[in-house]
């Protein structure tokens, strides 16, 4: 048995208004190449960097969220590599002293978080081009110690990074658009070699390192290649152990198409970065007020996280953690079912309302707003007007074919429920005079339901409400159609 320990390095784009150090649009949409560029993030001579304190802020803020300790001081250090989306043929990022150190996510320990600035983009579809308007825009580094055990861990661990990335507004953090980035650092190692030698205790001897070899993959764009890509390279490396070959310490690029890794460079041939202190930036000091960074402050601006949040769900709301996890996942469309539940509670102390509300949120108006591509922010109606749909559904004054009518309606218009109710000539129709000829029409065509009722079966008396109900578009009020059926039959 082979245990695999993946280690990850996760790149972000941060969520700023300008780049890291000058004042082009951040603007991770801008179709339109080398729109975004200025001379200091096309490395022009002469230009002085200046830091984006706002980027700073996002950097500290993931970190403190993940209960890493902020840096007293901190700096910027020149990393030197030439590739022709390089401007400057250095990339300013951190070496030795990061903003982050430390933290833990998910079991997993964070080594460090730090901030640098992104490249530019190669673009071979019309012809050659590099564009910079990527050139310079902060990327937050995040790296985890090797403390994964498997694919699935990895992929659980990027997306609760991710979703912490969205709740504080630091990063879209969208893997297709290529806003957060992983590279996966496997190895593999033979489980219980050295316990068999009977030599060494579980930390394992001087001469044999505890883990494998690692490969660090890289070229990894969404969640499945993730998963995909550390599996591979699991087998990859087993297999080659089985034969009896060594495992090269190289970087490889996870082929999409083609489901492998290939090698891309092996450490013989990589960078010597010559790492230096950047002399055009001064380095930072982060304790209280020095150089305006208040850490207390953005610690208070740390919102409900979604573990927090899921905990609090499922205590407060009653919620399976199916549903939990539904609104964990869109924190907008939780604030929503909150302000909802919020409003029906004064109508109604029954905790069913929590139910009603969160299934015609999340089936009936999720499904709505999906079809349409629209934010649940864009609604034409209020958190409140939906909780008054609730409680008409919930109080059994209208039936669940009428709330779903007066949902349409409402969603398509805006306006309360009850109003449009009035407008529309939705209401109930409780009257016997307008009832009864139904009632008096479906009997005479379900005469076996007639027979099997008479017999004492309750299933048929739900089928000629139901019948009923149809005849009347779900308008009938469903009390009175169940008392005046039983009236009309004759025992
Ligand atoms: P390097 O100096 O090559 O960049 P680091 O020690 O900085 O290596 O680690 C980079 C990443 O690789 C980290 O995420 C770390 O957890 C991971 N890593 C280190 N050693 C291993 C290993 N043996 N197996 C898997 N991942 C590893
Ligand atoms: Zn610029
Ligand atoms: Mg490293």
């Amino acid at each position: 048995m082979y245990k695999p320990t993946i280690g990850l390095e996760i790149h972000a784009e941060l969520k700023t208004r300008s780049k890291m150090f000058c004042d082009c649009r951040n603007d991770p949409e801008e179709k339109h190449p080398n729109l975004n560029v200025c001379p200091i993030c096309l490395g022009h001579p002469g230009t002085l960097p200046v830091i984006n304190k706002k980027a700073v802020e996002y950097v500290l803020k993931v970190g403190m969220a993940l209960g890493g300790k902020p840096a007293k001081k901190s700096k910027f250090d020149r990393k030197n590599y030439f590739y022709p989306d390089l401007p400057k043929n250095y990339q300013i990022s951190q070496y030795d002293m990061p903003l982050i150190s430390g933290g833990e996510l998910r079991g997993v320990r964070i080594t460090r978080v730090h901030l640098e600035e992104d490249a530019g983009r190669l673009v071979h579809e019309v012809g050659s081009l590099v564009d910079f308007n990527r050139a310079g825009v902060p990327l937050m580094e995040l790296v985890t110690e090797p403390d994964i055990r498997s694919s699935d861990e990895a992929v659980l661990f990027a997306k609760e990074l991710q979703l912490i990335l969205k709740y504080l507004g630091a990063s879209d953090a969208d893997m297709e658009k290529g806003l957060m980035r992983i590279e996966a650092n496997v190895s593999v190692k033979k489980e219980g070699l050295n316990q068999s030698r009977g030599l060494v205790g579980r930390t394992g001897s001087i001469n044999e390192p505890v883990l494998g070899t690692k490969v660090e993959v890289k070229n990894i764009n969404s969640f499945k290649a993730v998963h995909d890509a550390i599996e591979y390279e699991i087998k990859r490396q087993v297999e080659l152990l089985e034969k009896g070959e060594k495992i090269k310490q190289e970087t490889r690029g996870w082929d999409d198409v083609k489901g492998i890794t290939k090698a891309q460079r092996s450490k013989e041939e990589a960078h010597d970065y010559r790492y230096f202190p950047e002399p055009d930036l001064p380095q930072l000091d982060l304790t209280p007020s020095t150089d305006g960074f208040d850490l207390e402050k953005l610690k208070l601006e740390i919102p409900e996280l979604p573990e927090e949040k899921r905990r609090r769900f499922e205590k407060e709301y009653l919620l399976s953690p199916e549903q939990t996890e539904t609104l964990a996942i869109e924190p907008a469309l939780a604030d929503f079912f909150e302000a909802a539940v919020s409003e029906a509670k004064t109508f109604t102390d029954d905790t069913a309302i929590t139910q009603i509300a969160f299934n015609y949120l999340t089936s009936d108006l999720r499904g709505l707003i999906k079809q349409n591509e629209m934010a649940i922010q864009d609604l034409k109606f209020t958190p409140e007007d939906f909780a008054h749909l609730a409680v008409l559904a919930h109080s059994k004054k209208i039936s669940s074919r009428i709330a779903k009518d007066l949902l349409l309606k409402m969603f398509e218009s805006g306006g309360d429920p009850e109003n449009i109710i009035k407008e529309q000539g939705m209401e109930q129709i409780s009257d016997e005079s307008a009832i009864l000829p139904v009632i008096h029409k479906i009997l005479v065509e379900n005469s076996s339901a007639v027979n099997d009722f008479k017999k004492g079966k309750v299933n048929a008396l739900k089928f000629l409400i139901g019948q009923a109900m149809r005849e009347l578009k779900g308008r009938g009020n469903p009390e009175a159609l169940k008392r005046l059926i039983e009236k009309e039959i004759p025992r």
